[in-house]
């Protein structure tokens, strides 16, 4: 059999991994990712098709992605998101299909997931007090995201709980949130803030180390377990736990000499990083009759201009404006 192709970037990592979002709307409002009265959300007819977004991972899994994580906005918030999986279960090429959803419409779609192979939902949940996830998410809906997890565990998919830690919303969480690793059998990964939240002022106060110091103080015997390749997250263990815990250091960017993946927004913008600006628009180039090689060409030659990590990605952007676009327009 044949060697399948790799891709590289200009500092030799390899890029399999592609972060797609399929629609840059959702029914929460989480503070740290968007305004309560939303953004200015992209026309439809901006948006890619389900059908452009599965002519793009067959040509983009020709030269080397492996994996793909549906992301969004809240990706069930788009009209039949199962059309989308199940054609990525069937593209050759594509071993891997995750989910990044926040748990509100999910729970239905749980028994197909499962059937199309998806292995691993990462669930959004900043809290496990009701009243504080409404204050998080400005919406009243904990126990819709607690019914996913429970269906989620019970058809055996792994859950990874993606967690934002927010001084004075919900550090108060931290404790409780690790307290779940307990009797769970899920990772729960605590998320520094990043300013992707549509313009509101940023400031990280809950940097990895202090993450860190808290659950150690809590669990003195909390100790460092392997990380997964490419993993974004450090990862722990915690004696007679079933679960296990991660930090990403998604503000600090201490994780980008081994990162794998791109991405790729609603309307078909390549981000190389997430900290960069976009770097071409996929669909625009398709819509305008570009052949799959000549997709895969863009690509190879955005990643030979890769920006070495988020923080030169950062100092790149249009009019060296530092990063503050909603999350829900990138895809996390
Ligand atoms: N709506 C889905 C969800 O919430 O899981 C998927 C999209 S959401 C933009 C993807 C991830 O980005 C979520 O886990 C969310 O917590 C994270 N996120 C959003 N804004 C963030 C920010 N400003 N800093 C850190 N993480 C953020
Ligand atoms: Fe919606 Fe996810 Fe952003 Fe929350 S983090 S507002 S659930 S897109």
């Amino acid at each position: 059999m044949s060697e399948r192709m790799k891709l590289y970037d200009n500092h030799g990592r390899v890029i399999n991994y592609v972060r797609l979002a399929v629609t840059d709307r959702c029914n929460l409002r989480c503070f740290y990712c968007m305004p309560e009265e939303g953004i200015d959300f992209v026309p439809r007819p901006m948006l890619m098709t389900y059908e452009e977004m599965l002519r793009m991972m067959r040509a983009l899994a020709q030269v080397g992605i492996e994996k793909v994580r549906i992301t969004g906005g809240e990706p069930f918030v788009r009209k039949d998101l199962m059309l989308l999986l199940r054609g990525l279960a069937e593209t050759e090429g594509i071993k891997t299909i995750n989910l990044t959803t926040n748990g509100t419409l999910t729970a239905p779609f749980v028994p197909e997931l499962k059937a199309l192979g998806i292995k691993s939902v990462n669930l959004s949940l900043d809290t496990l007090d009701p009243k504080r996830f409404y204050e998080v998410t400005r919406r009243d809906e904990f126990d819709k995201v607690w019914r996913t997890f429970e269906l989620l565990l019970k058809h055996d998919i792994k859950v990874k709980i993606n967690s934002v830690v927010m001084e004075g919303k919900n550090d108060a969480d931290l404790i409780p949130m690790v307290e779940l690793t307990k009797n769970y059998p899920v990772s729960v990964r605590f998320i520094e803030e990043m300013p992707f939240n549509g313009g509101e002022a940023h400031e990280n106060h809950w940097h990895w180390r202090r993450i860190l110091g808290k659950i150690k103080e809590f669990y003195p015997e909390t100790y460092k377990i392997q990380d997964e390749p490419h993993s974004t997250s450090y990862n722990y263990a915690i004696p007679n736990h079933s679960g296990t815990v991660g930090i990403i250091a998604a503000y600090s960017r201490t994780f980008c000499g081994t990162c794998n993946r791109i991405r790729i927004t609603p309307q078909g913008v390549l981000r190389t990083c997430l900290y960069d600006n976009g770097v071409m628009n996929l669909k625009d180039m398709m819509r305008e009759g570009a052949t799959d090689e000549q997709l895969q060409i863009a690509l190879q030659d955005a990643l030979n201009n890769r920006a070495k990590d988020g923080f030169e990605a950062e100092s790149r952007r249009f009019m060296g404006l530092p990063a503050s676009e909603s999350m829900t327009t990138i895809g996390g």
